[in-house]
């Protein structure tokens, strides 16, 4: 029995979902950071708790952000 009032542990859910973002835009650089590590890389979808669809645009917003400098390529 568990009896956690304040903090619930949610179900991590898709932060553009709840946006209701469709098209995640690549300029948003500030955005896509929260998708990165500070290496450079793409959080995997277990850590940045976004759905499939997102997950996939988020990957490829990023990859697009990359090529126009907005967001550096993994360093190492
Ligand atoms: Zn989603």
């Amino acid at each position: 029995m568990r009896r956690e009032r304040g903090r619930r542990p949610r179900r991590k859910v898709c932060a553009f979902c709840v946006d209701k973002v469709e098209n995640i835009d690549y300029k948003d650089a500030a955005k896509l950071r929260r998708f990165i590590t500070e290496r450079g890389k793409i959080l995997p979808r277990r850590i940045s708790g976004n759905c499939a669809k997102h997950q996939r645009q988020v990957t490829i917003a990023i990859k697009r952000a990359r090529n126009i400098a907005l967001l550096p390529f993994i360093a190492d």
